[in-house]
């Protein structure tokens, strides 16, 4: 079974091409979303993370504050260190049992924004950049999250540059156009992927 990598910077179009390759039967793991899992109430995660920064890590409700977080490791770099050693392995475990649960698939997606920052991309054999001029990705970043132009451009100034991610890429998926293009290119590439996991596995 092939795992295949998709990543891209913030509003490049991750998600959007997850759900297009989910539409075509292709089982897809987004590590956001596992991120977020292992800091769930409940989780020994969350109970480290309170014990580390105090009781202002939690909401009223019990769940992690993010913005409260991203704010502290962002003012203290150290706290960045301790928290990506507590949760990385932690993320990495989840997603490799999850792959390991879905051997009898051709090939799986594992979404990640971080695949290229991170060991991630060592879990996979292929990698998929979604690619886009970084003028479209400031708007479609600010139309999404209602932020300002200066503040889309400072998180995509703090993330990988763009041809550094593209040099790493196997496969492009080149989102500048509309979301019918980005479909036709997932239903190709859907196919490369299908016949590499094929030929691979004979
Ligand atoms: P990411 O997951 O990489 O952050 P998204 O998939 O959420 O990015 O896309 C960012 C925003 O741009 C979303 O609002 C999405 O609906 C929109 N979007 C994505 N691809 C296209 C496209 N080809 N045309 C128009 N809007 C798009």
């Amino acid at each position: 079974m092939l795992t295949v990598g998709l990543t891209g910077g913030i509003g490049s179009g991750k998600s959007a091409a997850s759900r297009l390759f989910e539409q075509l039967g292709v089982a897809v793991i987004d590590a956001d979303q596992v991120a977020r899992d292992v800091v769930a109430p409940g989780e020994p995660a969350l109970d480290a993370i309170q014990a580390e920064f105090g009781d202002a890590a939690l909401d009223v409700s019990g769940q992690l504050n993010r913005r409260w977080l991203r704010q502290q490791v962002f003012d203290y770099p150290e706290k960045r260190t301790w928290l990506e050693a507590l949760l990385h392995p932690l993320i990495r475990q989840q997603i490799l049992n999850w792959i390991t649960s879905h051997q009898q698939e051709d090939y799986v997606i594992l979404t990640s924004p971080l695949l290229l920052e991170t060991d991630q991309h060592r879990l996979t054999q292929a990698i998929i950049v979604v690619d886009l001029p970084e003028d479209i990705q400031l708007q479609r970043s600010c139309e999404r999250d209602g932020m300002t132009t200066a503040a889309a451009g400072k998180i995509i100034a703090a993330q990988m540059p763009r041809q550094q991610r593209v040099e790493r890429a196997d496969f492009i998926l080149d989102n500048s156009g509309n979301l019918a293009s980005l479909e036709a290119q997932v239903a190709l590439l859907h196919q490369q992927l299908k016949s590499r996991a094929i030929n691979k596995s004979t």
